[in-house]
């Protein structure tokens, strides 16, 4: 027997949470549906030792509710995993929204009836919904990318994948470990294991560039200037390009000269965001000369860092533009290198063969280990969509129209599937800006529109493919105009294979993007076909 609500939110993190207390301040019947036993979403799951998040405490916090901004100290800069989900369930219970949602309750699918225009979205537990909207608050970075790694399952030892850690501690005390990827997780991985381990093996493929953090405590009177600026400040933000408001020169890097510009950037690199330096100049992530002034100076600091030069040749990225891939952010990742128990393993020098009953074999050496850790990375944007069945108009399944490249209008409907809204989906700015700026956003647009159909009367609602076309066109037209024009990475769906490369995050920036949904708000939706 199906239970039938007026919308069903997939996803209690940060997104489905808000989702929820939206649509029922609104009025309506809301069921959430979540896979884990417990709200946080990505801070749930994601619990290996050593995570921090990479956007400032006091920023990657919701902004809708005065009092809970005011009321919530953070301790660190960049908050731990465990900082941020204890803030996650502290929103769930003050503002009632855990009894909302079905916990330990993972979609299996969801078929559109287009005599009726409504969902049934069916669930693990053998149950179904059926409602008019649904909300896919799933997130761009929630499933692991398939283990591509040769013979993975061959090992004896211990595995742990970074997406699903356990939830009591791992010693690594006196262990042989193998990190495998060296991405913002792998990165953070590395560092804490380093510690304990009694070998670290760090297989690298391709490397990152890694900021410090800088991380430290903060102060009653910082957070208390925070707080007193936070109205004005969160406004700001919400129209800047990455949802930070990080400042930038307003110049070219190459008017000024070397001095000026290292001195900047030594800066930013002591102080600062490392996003900073993705508009510390006009023209970094436009010119490649320009572009390169950064990764020269960022190289630099690697080399000081690292005190076996040729490790340090092996850590500085050469193969593409600097914020074509995610900057990390590290607490000590390249001191690393700098203990004799930590061993970088270049893959590019000699491919991983496979992993054997014993360890791992490269082209060129065998090696024993205790632990393999796989810090591998996801299927964004797609990767959840793939493990349910979303039946859309004339049975279509999303899983399948995907295969094509994942497209969805203002980065939230995707044609053929009316009345789905994603939060934070495909050409949507969402995983290169400060992510919860871009929840907020999207979350506010999409409730904001199914209280206007209901209010309106439509039961109805589909982007046109006139549209889509047109956004994904623009899209790909500024990924041209910048330095992803060659960039390969997760975030063309190039890490999974077979894959289609598209630009899945949109490139335009937060503040426009915002600009963008109100508009075609403020035109009756335009783009969207309404019926009734
Ligand atoms: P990722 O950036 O995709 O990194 C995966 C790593 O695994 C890469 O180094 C990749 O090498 C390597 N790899 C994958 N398959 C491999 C194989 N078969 N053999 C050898 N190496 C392989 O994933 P992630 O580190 O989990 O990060 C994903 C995103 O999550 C980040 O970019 C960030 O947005 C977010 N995140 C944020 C934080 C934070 O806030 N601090 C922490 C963790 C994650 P190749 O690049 O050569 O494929």
């Amino acid at each position: 027997m199906a239970t039938h609500v007026d919308a069903i939110v997939v996803g209690a993190g940060f997104a489905g949470m808000m989702a929820v207390h939206n649509l029922r301040k609104q009025g309506l019947n809301v069921q959430g549906l979540e896979k884990g036993p417990e709200v946080g979403g990505t801070w749930y799951w994601n619990r290996y030792p050593g995570l921090h998040c990479d956007v400032e405490s006091v920023e990657y916090s919701y902004s809708w509710d005065n009092d809970l901004q005011q009321e919530w100290n953070w301790s660190e800069r960049y908050a731990s995993q465990a900082e941020i989900l204890k803030y996650a369930k502290h929103v769930a219970d003050r503002f009632d929204i855990r009894g909302r949602f079905a916990f330990n309750t993972e979609v299996t699918g969801a078929v559109f009836n287009e005599s009726a225009n409504e969902w049934t979205v069916t669930t693990s537990a053998g149950d179904s919904y059926v409602a008019g909207w649904v909300v896919m608050a799933t997130g761009a970075l929630s499933t692991p990318k398939p283990l591509d790694v040769p013979g993975a399952s061959s090992f004896a030892g211990e595995t742990y994948n970074s997406t699903d850690w356990p939830t009591t501690p791992v010693d690594f005390s006196g262990k042989r470990v193998a990190v495998i990827g060296t991405g913002s997780t792998g990165i953070q991985l590395s560092t804490h294991i380093a510690k304990t381990a009694k070998e670290l093996f760090v297989l690298q493929r391709t490397p990152s560039w890694s900021v410090p953090a800088n991380n430290g405590p903060l102060t009653p009177e910082y957070l208390a200037e925070v707080k007193a600026n936070y109205p004005a400040e969160r406004e700001r933000k919400k129209h800047s390009m990455d949802g930070l408001g990080l400042p930038g020169t307003g110049k070219s890097a190459l008017e000024v000269s070397d001095a000026e510009r290292t001195e900047y950037f030594q800066h930013i690199y002591d102080n600062m965001s490392p996003f900073t330096f993705f508009g510390s100049y006009t023209d970094v992530l436009v010119v490649d000369e320009a572009n390169k002034t950064i990764s020269d100076f960022l190289g630099s600091k690697v080399r000081e860092r690292v005190k076996d030069q040729a490790v340090a040749e092996k850590l500085i990225p050469k193969s593409y533009p600097f914020g074509t891939r995610r900057t990390c952010i590290d607490m000590g990742y390249y001191e690393i290198y700098n203990q004799p128990n930590v061993h970088l393993v270049d893959l590019l020098e000699s491919p991983l063969k496979s992993i054997t009953p014993t360890g791992f074999s490269t082209e060129a050496a065998d090696y024993e280990v205790d632990v393999i850790v796989f810090a591998t990375g996801y299927d964004a944007f797609t990767g959840t969509f793939k493990n349910m069945d979303v039946i859309g108009e004339n049975s279509a399944n999303l899983r399948e129209v995907w295969n094509e490249g994942a497209k969805a209008y203002m980065g939230t409907m995707s044609v053929g599937f009316p009345n789905l809204f994603i939060v934070t989906g495909p050409q949507s700015p969402s995983v290169l800006s400060n992510v919860v700026v871009s929840i907020e956003q999207h979350v506010q647009w999409i409730t904001d529109c199914i209280a206007y159909l209901t209010a309106q009367g439509y039961n109805r609602m589909e982007a046109t493919q006139e549209a889509q076309d047109a956004w994904v066109a623009m899209n790909n037209e500024i990924g041209q105009i910048t330095v992803h024009r060659d960039s390969h990475s997760w975030y063309m769906g190039d890490n999974v294979a077979g894959k289609p490369h598209v630009v899945l995050p949109a490139l335009m920036g937060v503040g426009p993007f915002r600009a963008a949904c109100d508009e075609v708000a403020a035109d009756g939706y335009r783009g969207f076909a309404l019926a009734k």
